[in-house]
């Protein structure tokens, strides 16, 4: 345990009381006492332990990110605004069924699938929504559960509570897919490896997924609910076209309402998240910057990553090109701005530079440059 490890009581006095819950699911990984009630975390019992991994593995408690960096990439946290790159482009996949399927390019769903297929994992923690589109957390073994996951759930999945599933002796190699949220508490995970929990070192591949922000199930889903008939949706997206809207794709047609209806139901702890690109991961995925429909961009950042990139695409399952002039700027810029409001939002909070909560120790000269210290 880290030097700054508490217990579940200050989880929910420091986190959760204080609306910092991204939900994650990486507390309910360690703990039988941990659950999900209505899209809530909900305390069972009382629990004594006054170092407990709930609190340790929680990626908005105390988080070294130099210690985070060093854990993923063996060097000091970048400064750079979507943190280590070794190369940023456009993909989209070439299996049409994939395409079909996928939310923008489907090139999440083409890696995860191949990376099944070469052996170089055995299952996947990522998210699948249920009948009445209820994200959760799944573990699949093979390309027709990878189908079933594809497409992207706007609400928070707790999709690390998965991760506890895997039973403790397991020798299955596993692939992750989550926001940057999930990826900094699987980092962390890896840092502290859980005593009850599948061992960390069975890790072998994360992509992460881009996010400006996720809606709060408790809030959102009933607002759902009452506005459509759950069991016929097929998509949800929010195209980049100018103005934004939230388009929700059913068996009959699109209905599309102005992204402003559904701010109130944004989960407020994002106010407070800094990393819009997933940084702690081998890929990641989103589709800002890429400039037209039905693409990713895609930011490879360990070398795990580039050789998978490099197969999809010797295997001829991918297509990819350089991003358009301007783009890589933009979603730097993008990048940079989350960066600037999340420690805007945290000072707000906190009243005082010096206290970031959970973004530890920084280099000093990111630091001054996000809070705009001359
Ligand atoms: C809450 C949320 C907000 C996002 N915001 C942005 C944004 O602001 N800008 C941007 O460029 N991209 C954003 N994305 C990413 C984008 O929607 C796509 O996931 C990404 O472009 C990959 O597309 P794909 O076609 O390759 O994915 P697919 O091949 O369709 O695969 C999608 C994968 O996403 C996983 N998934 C679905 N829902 C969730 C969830 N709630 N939590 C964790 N994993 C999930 C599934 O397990 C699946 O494996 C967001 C994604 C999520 C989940």
């Amino acid at each position: 345990m880290s030097k700054n490890c508490k217990g579940v009581k200050e989880l929910f006095e420091e986190v959760i009381y204080q609306g910092f819950c991204t939900g994650c699911g990486a507390c309910i990984t360690g703990c039988p006492y941990i659950v999900t009630h209505e899209g809530r975390i909900i305390l069972l019992d009382k629990c004594t332990v006054v170092e407990a991994e709930c609190y340790e593995h929680c990626p908005r408690t105390y988080t070294d990110m130099n210690a985070l960096s060093h854990e993923i990439f063996g060097v000091p946290f970048s400064d750079q605004e979507v943190g280590v790159t070794l190369d940023i482009y456009m993909a989209r996949t070439k299996e049409r069924e994939i395409g079909e399927k996928g939310q923008d390019g489907g090139t999440v769903t083409t890696l995860l699938a191949l990376a099944l297929q070469e052996g170089m994992i055995d299952l996947v923690v990522c998210t699948k929504m249920d009948e009445d589109k209820v994200p959760r957390g799944y573990l699949a073994r093979s390309r027709e559960e990878l189908l079933q996951c594809a497409g992207t759930c706007y609400e928070a999945s707790f999709a690390l509570e998965s991760y506890r599933s895997i039973p403790r002796h397991s020798t299955e190699k596993v692939g992750v897919v989550g926001l940057g949220c999930q990826l900094e508490a699987l980092t962390k995970i890896r840092q502290y490896p859980p005593e009850k929990n599948v061992s960390p070192d069975n890790i072998k591949l994360t992509l992460g997924l881009f996010c400006g922000w996720a809606l709060s199930p408790h809030v959102f889903h009933p607002y759902l609910r009452e506005n459509y008939d759950v069991s016929r949706v097929v998509k949800f997206d929010i195209p980049h076209t100018p103005g934004y809207s939230f388009d929700v794709h059913t068996k009959s047609g699109i209905k599309s309402v102005p992204l402003d209806e559904i701010r109130p139901y944004i989960n407020p702890a994002c106010q407070y998240c800094w990393d819009m690109t997933a940084e702690f991961s081998d890929v990641s995925l989103g589709s800002a910057g890429s400039a037209f429909p039905g693409w990713n961009t895609v930011v490879t950042r360990t070398k795990v990553g580039a050789d998978l990139m490099e197969l999809v695409k010797r295997k001829g399952l991918l297509e990819t090109q350089a991003l358009p002039d301007g783009r890589l700027a933009h979603l730097k810029s993008v990048a940079l701005k989350r960066k600037k409001e999340a420690l805007k939002s945290i000072v707000g909070k906190t009243g005082n530079k010096n206290d970031l909560l959970y973004v530890g120790n920084l280099p000093q000269r990111m630091a001054d440059r996000l809070l705009e210290i001359p």
